[in-house]
Order: structure tokens, then C-alpha cells, then sequence
């Protein structure tokens, strides 16, 4: 398999001095500024960071995508196209936050999967059941409904994220043991279903810091991780990046 991947997902945090300050400590840091490094700023701070970032080797992502055209009356939307043209390699597609305060949908999903590939960059699914699915059983029913997005772009470079709900935010990590089961689960669907053009990477999401970095990025299971929190300082960004 290809080297990990570690995303890190500002959310809506961030303002122009500040994430000033945060990428120069970044580009400062070598295991921080190497290929397999990526981050996610607001759409309004991506060209700033695109700016930052150029000549260095950390790739540009964005937290979404608009579903719908390149262009044209959508107001308050920006198009995967417009993504690119910055210089995005990298887009977060169905991130728990957006189903939630969203309602984004498998339909929804799938239209923005398919814009961010016409557009060049790499889709990165995200999936992850609640509290209340992991009591009831239903793991990997609700994964696997989430991976069906999938389908719209079957045979492409995509890369999919697997962030509990219950352990993003909270401090509270799934057991490696927890991890490992649902990154294999994700690997065979997503290997018999709706092969990707190369290796299948899947990322781990929810609570990772630089003191569990090492346990979850060293199964062969994991591609990679999601890191929300800790991607937003540098010392602890650095070990998770260190530890992939
Ligand atoms: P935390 O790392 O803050 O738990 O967030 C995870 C996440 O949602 C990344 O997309």
C-alpha cells in the first residue's frame, strides 16, 4: 500500500493572522510539510492557504463541494470546479457535520462525488455510524448504505473516511480492535462494489491525537487518518503526521 494520508479538517475554525501563524509553523515542520499531507480549510481561507502552501508539499483540501454545476445561480455555493482552479487536490464529500446539519443524502452525496472527479481532485467519503446505530447492531448496515454514494464513481481515484460519530469531538477513540473491524469491512465492500483506480485507502476520523496516533495508523487496515482538533497545532498535528 501506498504511504498513509493525514488530512487535517479545520472545520469552521480559523482567521486570516491565525492560520498565517498555524501554516508557517507547519511549513516549518518536516513531518508536517512531506507528501501524504493534506489540509482542510473554509472555502473562504482556501486561497490563503493555497498561497501559503505553494511550492511546499502539502496539498490543499476543502471541507465540501457544491452538487451542482461549475457555474451559474447558486447563491452561497462554490462549485468543485472553483475548487480546483485554486488549487484543491483534495474534497471532503459527506462529512457527518454536513449529513447532520444538512440533511445531505446519499443523492446529494453522489452528485457532489461525481462534480469533485469531473473536476480532477480526489473525493474523500466520509462514513460513520451514531451511538445509538453501534448499540443496535447496525455497523455495518449503515456503512454499507453510506458506501452506495460510491456507485456514481465506480473505477475512479477516491479516497473514504471512516469517523464514528460518536468519537469525533468527544475525546473518545474507537478500540483498535473497533477500527480494524470496520476498515476491513469498508476495504472488501469497496473492493467487491465500486472499485477505485488504484489502492483503497480508508482514513480513520474521531479523536485522534498524537498519543493514539501510532496504535491506529499502524494496522495494515488503515490508510490514513482525519484529524479534526489536533490538526489545528502544530506539535500535535506534527506526531499524528509523524506517526503515518
Ligand atoms: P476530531 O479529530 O476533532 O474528533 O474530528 C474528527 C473529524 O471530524 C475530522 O473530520
Amino acid at each position: 500500500m501506498d504511504s498513509k494520508l493525514v488530512i487535517g479538517n479545520w472545520k469552521m475554525n480559523g482567521r486570516t493572522a491565525a492560520n498565517q501563524a498555524l501554516v508557517a509553523g507547519m511549513l516549518a515542520d518536516a513531518d508536517i510539510n512531506r507528501a501524504g499531507v493534506g489540509i482542510a480549510a473554509p472555502d473562504i481561507y482556501l486561497s490563503q492557504l493555497a498561497t501559503m502552501l505553494q511550492g511546499s508539499q502539502i496539498a490543499v483540501a476543502a471541507q465540501d463541494a457544491s452538487r451542482f454545476a461549475a457555474d451559474g445561480a447558486f447563491t452561497g455555493e462554490t462549485s468543485a470546479a472553483m475548487l480546483a482552479d485554486i488549487g484543491c487536490r483534495y474534497v471532503l464529500v459527506g462529512h457527518s457535520e454536513r449529513r447532520q446539519y444538512f440533511a445531505e443524502d446519499n443523492a446529494a452525496l453522489s452528485a457532489k462525488l461525481q462534480a469533485v472527479v469531473a473536476a480532477g481532485m480526489v473525493p474523500v467519503l466520509c462514513v460513520g455510524e451514531t451511538l445509538a446505530q453501534r448499540e443496535a447492531g447496525q455497523v455495518e448496515a449503515v456503512i454499507g448504505q453510506q458506501l452506495e454514494a460510491l456507485a456514481a464513481i465506480n473505477g475512479q481515484h477516491y479516497v473514504v473516511a471512516y469517523e464514528p460519530v460518536w468519537a469525533i469531538g468527544t475525546g473518545k477513540v474507537a478500540t483498535i480492535e473497533q477500527i480494524d473491524e470496520v476498515h476491513k469491512q469498508i476495504r472488501a465492500v469497496v473492493l467487491q462494489c465500486y472499485g477505485a483506480s488504484d489502492s483503497i485507502r480508508v482514513l480513520y476520523g474521531g479523536s485522534v491525537k498524537a498519543d493514539n496516533a501510532d496504535a491506529i495508523l499502524s494496522l495494515a487496515s488503515v490508510g490514513g487518518a482525519l484529524v479534526g482538533g489536533a490538526s489545528l497545532e502544530v506539535n500535535g498535528f506534527g506526531k499524528i503526521c509523524q506517526a503515518a
